[in-house]
């Protein structure tokens, strides 16, 4: 075994697999109620995946909760939903009590991930992130749960929380492999540094017949820049263009300013990433027994508002607030938290992702004829901002107004 778990205070010990957003988060928020975590990577050191990043009030106050230095953190803007002759289709406002409650503006913020991740990372103590640690196996005891790595090593917590993401090997021993499927869509994600002519404080998600091509201002190191990205229909194997700059470009000719003008302003070796969509059937349970899982590991995501990264720093954060400052070792109190947890999260989160999967095919998968007239629907009415506030910002409202202890105090 290896030598920290002895030193792990029996009934506080909590073994995370996995350094991404989920996992640091859970981390920082079971950290900051008294327990002793320690979280297993197999990496040598967490890599955040590439490129910017929207993320909203709520976790922005969950972050704020664990001390994240919110100075500079990301860029304010308001979401606009136009077609590609730049039509407007819906403006999504904000419940303003849930601004005020916060104490912060708006809803949406971007930032470039490496730096969100990088604060978090910041506030984790040393000797918490166990490096090199290639998850195998685990095995439950009345007392307690033993983790193998691939390395040979095991460690014995009280509970062991799956934040290995959505090839997680924690989920599929406690809950069977569902399977990977490919949505049918692949995003391009780049940033560039500011350009001129575009209006403060506005991103655009923008929709042709067949393209999504999109933009936020965001901060990257403090400074202003922008995301932009393409969402574009693909299918499992699909050949990956060569010259992705003139792929790109085939695509963004057909859109409105500025987003043709974001390629020649964005560096196509270092600032693009390619995300080939893949989701699971959601889950209906999160734990079993001393297991309990989080983030990807339990709900990948696809683009269309499911808002992976969010979520999983969400999760990190509702399953400290279920455990409060329980004995692990009291596995009824355990179950207790667990299934609050669950019931807090699990209905939310795979909404939020299937109806992510809807938005994608709505937008992406249909025949021509059903296409036209989606576009004559959501040109002149207001289905489709109906459809956004009642599908995904009134429950993401409602979600928010349940964090009153984040609320602040006036
Ligand atoms: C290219 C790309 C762009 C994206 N863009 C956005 C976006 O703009 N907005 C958004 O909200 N979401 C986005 N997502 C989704 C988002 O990245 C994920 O939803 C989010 O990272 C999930 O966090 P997580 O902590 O659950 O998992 P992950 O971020 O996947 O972290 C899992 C961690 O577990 C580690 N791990 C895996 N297996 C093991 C093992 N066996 N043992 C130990 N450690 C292990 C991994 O190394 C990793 O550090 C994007 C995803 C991709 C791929």
């Amino acid at each position: 075994m290896l030598n920290y778990s002895e030193n792990w205070r029996a009934g506080k010990r909590v073994a995370v697999v996995g350094a991404g957003p989920g996992g640091v988060s859970a981390a920082l928020a079971l950290h900051k109620l008294g327990y002793d975590v320690r979280v297993f990577e197999r990496n040598a050191e967490p890599k955040p995946i590439g490129g910017a990043v929207l993320l909203a009030v709520p976790v922005l106050a969950v972050l704020r909760y664990y001390g994240v230095d919110m100075e500079n953190f990301g860029s304010f803007t308001i979401t606009e939903f136009r077609n590609n002759k730049d039509r407007l289709r819906a403006r999504l406002s904000f419940n303003a009590s849930v601004e005020k409650s916060f104490g912060i503006k708006g809803w949406h913020y971007g930032m470039l991930r490496s730096n969100a991740f990088a604060r978090m990372m910041e506030l984790m103590p040393d000797g918490m992130l166990v490096p090199d640690s290639d998850f195998d196996s685990y095995v439950e005891q009345p007392d307690s749960v033993l983790v193998n790595f691939k390395n040979g090593t095991q460690v014995e917590a009280d509970i062991l929380v799956g934040a290995d993401g959505i090839r997680s090997g924690v989920s599929k021993q406690a809950f069977g492999d569902l399977g990977l499927f490919h949505v049918g869509l692949r995003a391009w994600l780049a940033w560039c540094d500011p350009l001129e002519g575009i209006p403060a404080n506005t991103g655009r998600i923008i929709h042709s017949r067949k393209y999504q091509a999109s933009f936020f201002p965001m901060l990257h190191d403090g400074k202003p820049g922008y995301e932009w990205w393409i969402v574009e229909p693909s299918k499992e194997g699909a050949p990956v263009p060569t010259d992705v700059k003139a792929h790109v470009a085939n695509i963004l000719k057909d859109f409105p300013d500025p987003l043709p003008r974001f390629l020649n302003a964005t560096d196509m070796t270092t600032q693009i990433f390619k995300w080939e969509i893949y989701n699971r059937p959601s889950l209906e349970k999160w734990s079993t027994g001393r297991v309990v899982c989080l983030g990807d590991a339990v709900h990948p995501v696809s683009p269309y508002a499911a808002y992976g990264m969010g979520m999983a720093i969400e999760d990190g954060y509702f399953l400290a607030r279920a455990l409060g400052r329980c004995n692990l070792r009291d596995m009824p109190k355990v179950t207790q938290a667990f299934s609050v947890f669950e019931n807090e999260r699990v209905a939310y989160v795979n909404h939020n992702v299937e109806f992510a999967r809807k938005l994608g095919n709505v937008f992406h998968q249909l025949p021509y004829p059903l296409a036209k007239l989606r576009d004559f629907v959501f040109d002149h009415t207001k289905f489709l901002h109906n459809m956004i506030s009642k599908d995904y910002l009134s429950e993401a409202e409602k979600m928010s107004l349940s964090l009153q202890e984040l609320h602040q105090k006036t």
